[in-house]
């Protein structure tokens, strides 16, 4: 995704896409307090939002909800290493991948698998105009005109 696009959800949603720092695992997986805290490094560090510029509009939307759960979190007064943190966004088999580190409530994972099976798949990922997913010698979704320009 161009730079600018990606500096602007970056912006938008502070919380959600913060710098890593430690996360806290559950306390039930992991014994020890020294192990309750992990790096939390992700591929979005280190390779940004590895989609085309035509997924903005479903990637922002996921993103405001996201960071809307941190902030009725924070509501509740959970600590900055309990709040879910975006780990990868990308493009796979035509489809989204957006993979978060931390809670988040049942509606949203369903809103996150709807947007990766389905929502992603209706949408020209190069441009954002209604799209169809392509089985040629890629497999991506694109609408016709990106089809041809790109071909
Ligand atoms: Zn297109």
């Amino acid at each position: 995704m161009q730079i600018e696009l990606q500096a602007e959800l970056f912006r938008r949603y502070p919380k959600f896409f913060r710098s890593p720092g430690r996360r806290l695992v559950d306390p039930n997986v992991i014994s020890g307090l020294e192990n309750r805290l992990l790096d939390d490094m992700a591929p979005i560090d280190e390779r940004g939002i590895e989609c085309g510029n035509g997924w903005f509009a479903l990637i922002d939307r996921l993103s405001r909800a996201c960071e809307n759960e941190i902030d009725t979190l924070m509501a509740q007064g959970a600590p900055k290493e309990g709040w879910p943190r975006i780990a990868q966004i990308k493009e796979k088999f035509g489809g989204l991948r957006f993979y978060v580190h931390g809670p988040l409530s049942d509606d949203l994972r369903e809103q996150i698998v709807q947007a990766e099976h389905e929502g992603s798949l209706c949408i020209c990922e190069r441009c954002g105009a209604a799209g169809k997913l392509r089985e040629g010698r890629w497999r991506r979704t694109y609408c016709d005109n990106c089809e041809v320009e790109t071909f």
